[in-house]
């Protein structure tokens, strides 16, 4: 049995087949109608979502399955002080696979380890967003044609922008990428993903701060909300908020067939005068995660049902009892868990939230 915590629990092939399951159900929808008769899709969200909640929950009923589950903290145990670890293992007893949003950095990990049934990270604190990527893959290789060879602008919120850090991890297994970060300096990239992932790698790319000047070059433009939620101070948003909008007269200096994509929602850093433009594709990005998540259901339920078994939490070179200071870390709340550190190239890493010890 396997859950997906981070993109990279799965392989570029597995993802390639992921991306070729979606597309056969775009096409056949018909053939998947009962393909989860009988199954179950618990949603517990902790946090507010409308696209990844609402798609997970459409694509199970699409594929002929059940859903329960809750959309807000206060509606659920969790107001009562219950743990992560126990509401997974409760929830085990009444669905057959988990979806949860949780705004603690490494929360679904840390469910996947209670949980007897497959736990998918539908987003955690600023940390990751896999499904996202999933939506993204899917976008990019129907907008494009391919996955490889391509310059790929990313742009607003880098630093608490889930979905960034974890597209960086999918599309740093394909060759020919190029990376443009496009941020103001208090937004930049994490250390985890800009040294662990790009300098770990040897992946190409630049740190930038003007839209307008990186625009003709890029093949995609992926374009993200400023995270106020995420923001210590409500002033440092203020003044941010703004940084980047794409507008009409912009995007006229791109490429004729540059894709523009956004996770969404979005605030004001795409003018709708974009929407009606052929580049825009993040409404039919939508699209394209529902059909992603519903073929995400029915490969982790597959494996499941073919080895209920649970892997043991291994990590080459564990190292237990490293305090992880990160405030938003699962780590800092949940009083039962142990703290583990994982080697990285520069220093110990927290195996929940990913920071530095
Ligand atoms: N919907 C995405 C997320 O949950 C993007 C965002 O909220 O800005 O991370």
């Amino acid at each position: 049995m396997r859950s997906l915590i981070s993109i990279l629990d799965f392989s570029v092939e597995e993802l390639d087949q992921l991306i070729c399951t979606a597309k056969d159900i775009a096409a056949h929808p018909e053939k998947y109608w009962d393909a989860c008769a009988h199954k179950t899709l618990a949603t517990l969200f902790f946090e507010p979502s409308t696209r990844t909640r609402l798609s997970f929950e459409a694509a199970m009923l699409e594929l002929g399955g059940n859903v329960l589950g809750f959309s807000e903290a206060g509606s659920s145990s969790a107001a009562k002080g219950e743990s992560v670890s126990d509401t997974a293992k409760t929830v085990s007893n009444y669905a057959n696979i988990i979806a949860m949003r949780h705004p603690k950095e490494g929360a679904p990990f840390v469910a996947s380890l209670g949980a007897t049934i497959p736990v998918i990270n539908a987003g955690d604190g600023s940390h990751q967003h896999p499904t996202q990527t999933l939506a993204d893959l899917l976008t990019i290789h129907k907008e494009m044609g391919r996955l490889h060879d391509l310059t790929i602008g990313l742009c607003g919120d880098l630093k608490y922008g889930r979905t960034v850090h974890s597209l960086i991890e999918a599309m740093s297994r394909y060759s020919g990428i190029r990376f443009v970060l496009i941020a103001p300096e208090e937004l930049k990239l994490p250390d985890y993903v800009r040294v662990g992932v790009l300098d770990k790698h040897g992946i190409p790319y630049v740190e930038v701060t003007s839209l307008e000047d990186a625009i003709p070059e890029l093949d995609i433009l992926y374009m993200t909300r400023i995270q106020r939620e995420r923001f210590d101070d409500p002033a440092e948003y203020e003044r941010l908020k703004d940084s980047y909008v794409l507008t009409a007269e912009k995007i006229e200096a791109a490429k004729e067939n540059m894709a523009v994509l956004h996770p969404l929602p979005r605030v004001n850093e795409i003018s709708v005068k974009v929407d009606d433009d052929p580049r825009a594709a993040y409404f039919r990005q939508t699209m394209n995660g529902k059909h992603m998540r519903m073929a995400l259901i029915l490969k982790l339920l597959a494996e499941a049902e073919k080895n209920p078994a649970k892997k043991p939490l291994e990590v080459d070179g564990m190292v237990y009892d490293k305090a992880c200071h990160n405030a938003k870390c699962i780590s800092q709340t949940e009083q039962e868990l142990r703290h583990i550190a994982k080697p990285s190239d520069d220093g110990l890493r927290c195996i929940y939230c990913d920071q530095l010890v």
